[in-house]
């Protein structure tokens, strides 16, 4: 389709639409014209879905750390403008649900931005103990946990660096490491979690990954691979790059080295935060988190009081950013 027959598509989908709740900028309803092949009834189907998705479980609303705010936040944040390099920590508000998924969590952290202005989530895959999250938490526990995490991605870390491109950005760059992974991933349990996500983002956040890096995948990851392809879109499966140990080279294409950790090839140390680029308490490099009173027992990803009354208006359909 030539980009002309796009705007017109576009257009059409406006129209198609008439009055709706809530005003939505052209990048947005493109998201999901992209996901559905320019095709209008579905498009208009997935959007009018995601709305109701939002309205019944109040995500507009959901808290997200700002600077204002100082809400904690649920993941290490490295290299944003609009909020200060942190770490998750046991700090009042946060879930204890949150803090006891993180135990089991081989590191996760949203890590600066790709050669595109694209943030960057780096998971390293290979050190969960997948059994253990599987035993340990629920399915609700961890979309809880997600939702709380794409939300701020979308409204403080996108805003973010769309300012800093200069132009709107709405799509991150995810790079799984796969380095450790063994037979003990292959959970099926574990597995569901990570179908529960696919689908929570594929139909609510459509068209939001720019590029996905799976790197240092063992033989073993070929049977997972197997697993999780039949449950990711046509689209989705296009943007993975699976790469053994030779990833340096491709990471460093797409991101800048001095953006890119030392251990994924790059130059960043992150030396100046405990856990340095991606804290990790399987790999214990980072102090570990242990829950207090102050941490509520909730399938949220913050207490319940902070849930109802820190709400936010800024979300994610509205105007172009920059
Ligand atoms: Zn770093």
């Amino acid at each position: 389709m030539t980009p002309e027959e796009q705007v017109e598509r576009l257009k059409q989908f406006r129209v198609e639409l008439g009055a709706i709740e809530h005003s939505v900028s052209d990048d947005y309803l493109e998201q999901f014209l992209i996901a559905r092949s320019w095709n209008i009834a579905g498009a208009k189907d997935q959007l009018l879905k995601t709305f109701e998705w939002r309205k019944t479980n109040d995500v507009d609303h959901h808290p997200v750390a700002t600077l204002e705010n100082k809400l904690p936040v649920l993941y290490a944040v490295r290299g944003y403008q609009s909020i200060p390099d942190s770490n998750l920590e046991a700090l009042p508000g946060v879930s204890e649900s949150v803090l006891r998924i993180n135990k089991y969590m081989g590191g996760a952290c949203l890590h600066k931005t790709d050669r595109e202005g694209c943030p960057i989530y780096i998971e390293r895959l290979g050190y969960h103990k997948a059994k253990d999250i599987a035993k340990h938490a629920t399915v609700e526990e961890v979309q809880g946990y997600h939702v709380g995490c794409n939300e701020f991605l979308h409204r403080v870390v996108m805003k973010d660096c769309s300012k800093a491109a200069g132009r709107h950005i709405n799509r991150e760059t995810v790079i799984f490491d796969c380095t450790n992974m063994g037979w003990s991933q292959l959970h099926m349990p574990a597995l569901y979690f990570i179908r529960a996500i696919a689908d929570c983002d594929q139909k609510y956040y459509p068209e939001t990954l720019n590029k996905f890096f799976l790197v240092n995948a063992p033989g073993a990851f070929v049977y997972v691979w197997k697993i999780v392809k039949a449950w990711l879109d046509p689209g989705t499966i296009a943007k993975i790059q699976i790469i053994g140990s030779d990833f340096k080279e491709p990471l460093l294409k797409q991101i800048a080295p001095e953006n890119l950790p030392a251990f994924l090839g790059g130059e960043c140390t992150c030396e100046h935060m405990d856990g340095g680029c991606v804290p990790s308490q399987v790999l214990k490099n980072a102090k570990p988190l242990e829950p207090q009173a102050h941490n509520e027992n909730v399938p949220t990803a913050y207490n319940t009081e902070i849930m109802k009354n820190a709400k936010t208006s800024d979300v994610v359909r509205g105007p172009t950013f920059y």
